[in-house]
């Protein structure tokens, strides 16, 4: 039995046990080939067929929302925090910002280098410790879209459920909560997220948008920024990163197995209350960061009554064989990255490690 640690990372973060062996099984030898995916051409029917599947596999985890395409992308979700404004950032228009935090934050500061911004809606006074209600937020008429982060990882905040932005597209960063529960596709314009937290490794940014959105850019933009370019190429204007996307697809297979977004929803949810019922039964010793109506199912952000005691919770939690709870460098305290691929059994760990250590140091 391989020995696997109880991976709480940000992202990169765990992967499903069940889709790394069958990777491994395939990895030298994809299908009788004689070759493993990576050393295939892009434009062989093989891999063509690994980059389709992936695709309609999204889209009908997704409920196969009328209109939508699949985007595979490179450059992580921060590229595009530029292509957005590059794109869809017409002359005369605005770009409105739902601000939640660090990830938000570097969306906004992009666009601002490309265009017109407004900010809808901001909880910097609350330290970002919760998401903004639907009636808080104060949408420019003359808006080209509205952008907002449905998780923030850093935060741990995430938002239950979306603004209705009426005919102005709303356009979701989903790169720590994409496919971990059910998602209504008429609400938004465009979802996006890096693969490396819900979808697989590293490498691919996934694009979910109306095709009206993303197939005319504008004619300024360079060739391998415009969406337009990707789109009519089906992914494939340039070289994909086609390992990446075959992982993706087996990481989809997985959530099927799983019983879907609802299955997924049902395991995050477990997973999730298990860790804030034991902040919250901790006599104030953990104390939960995020308000309690914005907490994420994702990122479970925590403190301690001194950063002593925290350096302490993260040394002996290493000692125990587990990885990743150190909070973002930018804010401190802790943090439990429960992205889909965690097991319900490493939270139970993490719990009973909360437990004992909250006796040895009270
Ligand atoms: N948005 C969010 C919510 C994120 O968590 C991250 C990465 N942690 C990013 C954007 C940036 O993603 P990438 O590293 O893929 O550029």
């Amino acid at each position: 039995m391989t020995k696997r640690a109880y991976n709480f990372n940000a992202g990169p973060a765990a992967l499903p046990l069940e889709v790394l062996e069958r990777a491994q099984k395939q990895f030298v030898d994809y299908e009788g080939t004689g070759m493993s995916i990576m050393e295939m051409s892009h434009r062989g029917a093989v891999y063509e067929g690994v980059h389709k599947e992936a695709e309609q596999r999204l889209l009908s985890l997704l409920g196969n929302p009328e209109g939508f395409k699949v985007l595979f992308l490179q450059g992580g979700a921060s590229t595009q925090f530029a292509m957005i404004p590059m794109n869809l950032l017409g002359e005369g228009k605005v770009g409105s910002y739902v601000d939640t935090g660090s990830w938000a934050g570097k969306a906004i500061s992009e666009a601002k280098l490309l265009g017109e911004t407004q900010v809808a809606a901001s909880t910097k006074e609350d330290n970002y410790m919760r998401v903004p209600t639907a009636d808080e937020l104060q949408i420019a008429p003359d808006a080209a879209y509205v952008h907002l982060t449905s998780n923030e990882t850093i935060g741990g905040v995430q938002f239950k459920q979306f603004p209705d932005t009426g005919d102005i597209p709303l356009i979701v960063d989903m790169s720590s909560d994409i496919l971990s529960r059910p998602l209504d596709m008429s609400q938004f314009g465009m979802i996006y997220a890096g693969a490396q937290k819900n979808l697989g490794p590293s490498g691919v940014t996934v694009v979910i948008a109306r095709e009206e959105l993303v197939n005319n850019s504008p004619k300024h933009i360079p060739t391998i920024f415009r969406y337009d370019t990707h789109l009519s190429n089906g992914s494939l204007y340039n070289t994909p990163p086609s390992f990446a996307i075959y992982m993706v697809n087996e990481v989809l297979k997985w959530i099927e197995e799983k019983g879907g977004l609802e299955g997924v929803e049902r395991l995050n949810e477990q997973k999730a209350n298990l860790i804030y019922d034991a902040i919250d039964n901790s006599n104030g010793f953990y104390k939960g960061a995020a308000h309690t109506d914005s907490r994420s199912h994702m990122n479970i952000t925590f403190r301690l009554e001194t950063e002593e005691l925290e350096k302490a919770f993260i040394k002996a939690s290493e000692q125990a064989g587990f990885v990743g709870l150190k909070g973002h460098r930018s804010v401190g305290g802790l943090r439990a990255s429960i992205y889909n691929a965690v097991p319900y059994e490493s939270c139970k760990a993490l719990v009973e490690f909360m437990q004992d250590f909250q006796k040895k140091h009270s």
